[in-house]
């Protein structure tokens, strides 16, 4: 749990059931900031989020509900300036939408779980899957390998 999920009774590192939230419950227990891009698909500016460049070793959950999304040994180098991944942690880890917003065709990624939106998928990434997972850090919460576990 870190600073963003310490209120939110729905986050669940184990629970996988869906969850199907209205907004306004949405906007009481997340923070400010993970709620502008979980649930209005805001953007953070490249270079500005806490994990972009970030090396550590464990795994990735949703900030909004805590759902596993990454490993790191997915995520790469990226020069974009948000955290990149190639693959997820499983398939239904995420869910894809057709996104033609500022006249541009992308694939937006949400969360699995609940919904929320994380960044987009495009083609342009790392081996083996070829995929660049583009998301945004303050959605993503990192949880570090333990000494004993994993
Ligand atoms: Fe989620």
């Amino acid at each position: 749990m870190n600073e963003h999920s310490v209120s939110n009774p729905y986050c669940s590192r184990t629970d996988t059931t869906k969850l199907d939230l209205p907004d306004s419950v949405w906007k009481k227990v997340l923070s400010p900031e993970v709620y502008e891009v979980a649930r209005k698909a805001g953007t953070e500016r490249a270079f500005t989020g806490k994990l972009w460049d970030f090396e550590g070793i464990g795994t990735y959950y949703c900030a909004a509900c805590g759902n596993a999304l990454f490993r790191s040994d997915a995520k790469f180098a990226s020069t974009c300036g948000w955290p990149s991944f190639f693959e997820t942690v499983r398939p239904a880890s995420v869910e894809y939408r057709a996104d033609m917003a500022f006249g541009m065709s992308r694939t937006e990624v949400l969360c699995g779980r609940c919904g929320a939106h994380l960044g987009h998928v495009f083609d342009d990434g790392s081996p083996p899957t070829g995929k660049r997972f583009c998301m945004n850090s303050i959605v993503l919460d990192f949880e570090p390998d333990t000494a004993a576990g994993q």
